[in-house]
This record gives C-alpha cells, sequence and structure tokens, in this order.
C-alpha cells in the first residue's frame, strides 16, 4: 500500500470493535475516510485528521431504530437530538398504518396521524424524499408506506371496504412507493382504518411488497385478550403472499395475558421453520403509548396523558387524578382530554426481557417525538437495551444485543453496507463506554439525554455530542431483498 493511502478524516483508536455481527470483540482502530469504513485493526501507521482515543469504550456500528415516528420530523426538527444521543444513526419511520405520505384525500382524516405531529403530508414517497434531502436530516432515514395512508388516499370512504377498483389503486400506489425507494409497507390493525382490513386486502398489498423483496410490519389487531390469534393473522398474511412480515413492538397487555408470549413466540418460530422471513421488535420498557383511547379506562388501572388539544394543563398528569379533579368517571375524563395521548401501565417486564431475547427480535424505539410530554423510550430505548437489560440484567453478551440493533435490521430492511463495521461500510458509528452507558429518561423526567455515549457518528460525519455545520444524514433504500436471519442464543458464530 502506498504510504499516501494511510491518511484518514478520522481514526477513532484502541477501542473495543463490536462490528455487528455478533463475533466477540477485538481491540484496534476503526479508520474512516469519505464517509466509509476504509480500515480496521492496528491503524498505528495511518495518519488522521482528528483522532479519537477509545480505550476502554466500545465502538460499533450505530443503531438502527426498526421503529420509529420521526417522519414529520425530518422536516420539523431536522437536528433529531433524541436519537443522536442514544447512538441512533437510522431509523425505519412509517409505522403502524401512518407514514409522511401519500396524502389522504380531501376530507379524510385519521386519529393514529396524531402519532406523526401536525404538519401537512406528502403526496409521494418521492415528494418526501426531496423534502427530506433538501432539509439535509441529522441520520439516515428508511420510508415505509402506511396501511391507512393508503387506504385514505383511495377510498372516498375509508372505513368501507374497498372496491376491485379501489384495492387495484392502493395497491399501485404502494408499487409506485416502493419502486421509489420505500422499504416496505405497515398496518395498523389497532386503529382506524386499518381496523377495517379483510385477510384479501392485505394478502394483496402483501404480496405487491414480496415483488420488491421487501416487508410488511404490523401493529397487529390486538395486544391483550387476542394477541395469540392477532399474531397468526399477521403471520398468516406473511405466509399466503410470501412476504417478510415483522410483528411490530410486541407486547402482552393486561395481567391476564402475560406469559402469553410464549405461544406467540412459538408461532413465529413456527413460521420461520417452515421458510418465512418472520422477525419482531420491541422498546425496552413495561408501559406502552400512543393515542389515548377512553374504553381503555375500564381495563388499565394507570393511564398516564402524554398530551391532550384541549385540556394541554394534563399533560403529564395520570387520568385517575384528571378524573377526580374533574370529579368524573375515567373514561369520562378521557373524552373531554381528546384529541389526546397516553402512556398505558400494563405489560410484565420480565415478558419484555423475554421477547427480546428471541433471537429475531430488534429494538425499535416507538418514540413519539411530536407528544408534549413523551414516553421515555423517545430518549431512552437503545442505552436502556446497553445498560439496564444487558450490563445489569445479563440477558445476553453485548456482542448479541448489538447485533439486534445493528446487522439484524440492516438485513431485514435491506440496507446495504449499514449495521456492521466492515471495510468499504458506511461509517455509521457509535462510541460507548461499556461501564456506565444508559439511559436516563424517566416517566417523570422523559427528555433527559442518556449516559455513556461518547461519539457518534453518521456517514462519517461527527454528530454527537456536538452538531455538525453540515448535516450527513441520507435517505437510504431498499438494496436487496428481506433477509430475516437471527442472533443466536449463546452462539459466537455470526448469523449474518
Ligand atoms: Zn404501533
Amino acid at each position: 500500500m502506498q504510504q499516501d493511502d494511510r491518511r484518514l478524516d478520522v481514526k477513532i483508536a484502541n477501542g473495543w470493535i463490536i462490528d455487528g455481527t455478533a463475533t466477540p470483540r477485538q481491540q484496534g482502530d476503526v479508520g474512516i475516510r469519505a464517509g466509509r469504513v476504509v480500515a480496521l485493526g492496528d491503524l498505528s501507521d495511518w495518519t488522521a485528521d482528528t483522532t479519537i482515543d477509545a480505550t476502554a469504550k466500545v465502538v460499533a456500528p450505530g443503531f438502527i431504530d426498526t421503529h420509529g415516528h420521526d417522519d414529520l420530523m425530518f422536516i420539523e426538527k431536522p437536528a433529531l437530538d433524541w436519537k443522536t444521543s442514544q447512538g441512533i444513526t437510522s431509523v425505519v419511520v412509517g409505522n403502524c398504518g401512518v407514514s409522511a405520505f401519500p396524502a389522504p384525500l380531501p376530507g379524510n382524516h385519521a386519529a393514529a396521524l396524531a402519532l406523526l405531529g401536525d404538519s401537512p403530508l406528502f403526496d409521494s414517497m418521492t415528494d418526501y424524499t426531496q423534502a427530506v434531502q433538501k432539509l439535509s436530516p441529522m441520520i439516515n432515514v428508511a420510508a415505509l408506506v402506511g396501511h391507512a395512508n393508503l387506504r385514505m388516499a383511495v377510498m372516498a370512504d375509508p372505513m368501507a371496504t374497498p372496491t376491485e377498483e379501489e384495492q387495484q389503486a392502493m395497491e399501485r400506489l404502494l408499487d409506485n412507493a416502493l419502486t421509489s425507494g420505500a422499504v416496505g409497507f405497515s398496518t395498523g390493525l389497532a386503529y382506524e382504518p386499518g381496523c377495517m382490513a379483510q385477510p384479501s386486502e392485505l394478502e394483496g398489498l402483501a404480496a405487491v411488497a414480496a415483488k420488491h423483496g421487501s416487508l410488511h410490519t404490523s401493529h397487529i389487531r390486538n395486544e391483550g385478550d387476542t394477541v395469540e390469534e392477532s399474531v397468526e393473522e399477521v403471520l398468516s398474511v406473511g405466509r399466503d403472499s410470501q412476504c417478510a412480515t415483522l410483528v411490530s413492538h410486541h407486547k402482552c397487555m393486561l395481567p391476564a395475558n402475560w406469559g402469553r408470549s410464549r405461544h406467540t413466540l412459538a408461532n413465529i418460530d413456527r413460521a420461520r421453520a417452515e421458510g418465512m422471513e418472520a422477525t419482531l421488535d420491541i422498546y425496552p420498557y413495561s408501559g406502552s403509548s400512543t393515542i389515548l383511547i377512553p374504553e381503555r379506562a375500564h381495563t388499565i388501572d394507570r393511564i398516564r396523558i402524554t398530551w391532550s388539544e384541549p385540556h394541554p394543563e394534563c399533560n403529564g398528569m395520570d387520568l385517575s387524578d384528571v378524573a377526580e379533579q374533574w370529579g368524573c368517571d375515567r373514561e369520562t375524563a378521557a373524552r373531554k382530554l381528546l384529541p389526546a395521548g397516553a402512556i398505558y401501565f400494563a405489560m410484565d417486564e420480565s415478558e419484555v426481557h423475554r421477547i427480546f431475547s428471541h433471537p429475531c427480535c430488534m429494538v425499535g424505539s416507538d418514540g413519539l417525538p411530536a407528544d408534549a410530554q413523551p414516553h421515555p423510550r423517545l430518549w431512552g430505548s437503545f442505552t436502556r437495551i446497553l445498560g439496564p437489560y444487558v450490563r445489569e440484567a445479563g440477558l445476553m453478551p453485548l456482542e448479541q444485543a448489538v447485533a439486534k440493533m445493528t446487522a439484524l435490521p440492516a438485513s431485514v430492511f435491506g440496507l446495504k453496507d449499514r449495521g456492521v463495521l466492515q471495510e468499504g461500510a458506511w461509517a455509521d458509528v457509535v462510541v460507548f463506554d461499556p461501564e456506565t452507558v444508559t439511559d436516563c429518561a424517566t416517566w417523570e423526567q422523559p427528555t433527559l439525554p442518556s449516559e455513556g455515549v461518547e461519539a457518534v457518528f453518521v456517514n462519517g460525519v461527527q454528530v454527537f455530542p456536538q452538531a455538525p455545520a453540515q448535516r450527513p444524514g441520507q435517505v437510504l433504500n431498499r438494496a436487496f431483498a428481506a433477509k430475516a436471519k437471527s442472533v443466536e442464543q449463546g452462539s459466537s458464530s455470526p448469523s449474518f
């Protein structure tokens, strides 16, 4: 090699390199030039414009958040500091059936769109991509197409059953979006209007996604009493259409259903044994969060308000306290708060541990950046995995946890040269202290940044702790078919 080639933009020196493929860490240097990782190992005779001493720190691929609702934040707040501060360098948006495109027909609306915030939506993936690129985001983004958007963009009555023409129009819209770079589509079968979908509608759309080698992700119909049937419903859509399938933020809500993930995970294993590309993700908390659903006042004891349009003074309050203050029952109070959002405390964290330990489970923050008093998962999901879940609870070796946040999602979403630290890969890199890294966001103080994340690079440009003059994020397209490999427990060999 010529001496001239031994020049780097950045050298991250003397760290423990965890490369994303679940193999044991190795000590060494990581060399970055022109946005890519160009060398790994002993780079002591390489020169660099900037050298970062990573002694005793872990150097890993930047984390891929499989489940974001940051679609419109790429327009409104492109600095995205709730992502970079926990080491996230790419996020998949467009989840739970709602996305920034295609925009609904005039007059159509869905309450779940509130998960995204209230900026105007875009007509197409192409328009969304152009708008994001124009603003230069801080991190990379890959987009799913929301099924609710497809219904609302095509059907005069999105709560009806689509006619043959409407079905074809939805499939065409999806086909166009996937051709323009969307990485798959999502359903929100628990929300209107997605809940109105019959299997044939979903299978028709999934067949389009399968043709592109992409996947469908699903916020399943019911995460409580019929969680097993609801997982089977989306697996059967995948099976019948040969489409890769991801069960989003998998959980079993309400004490009567705790433990049922044994059955749902076994079902996912059976589907995989049959050859299906089936995966799942979680966020590491025992509380969930979405729009406020007044009926839940009867089944869930503790509900905390995250935002309320008519009563912002109730943000952060427990629904019971609001009801007491207003002298009414909890459901009545909830109806008065609408439109609103809430956190529901109805999960068993030891079950979250078990689900996360499944070899095909990834991490999706499901963060809701538009909420006034958000669920702490927005700021803390990935560092909560590294600290409380891996270092403190010892759920798995750090290498395996990192693989679930990097190479595994890159393979599922077809993100080429991402999720690994190898020569030629994009230089999405996080440096963290394995002894101290942890989440700090709490239910009471949900926007506290994490500790122990020392440096984050996106496409070779450092984005944390200092923000760069020019934001380096890109819109990512699918480069290859969904490959749902797994990160096996107790195995030191890579499964990618
Ligand atoms: Zn969801």
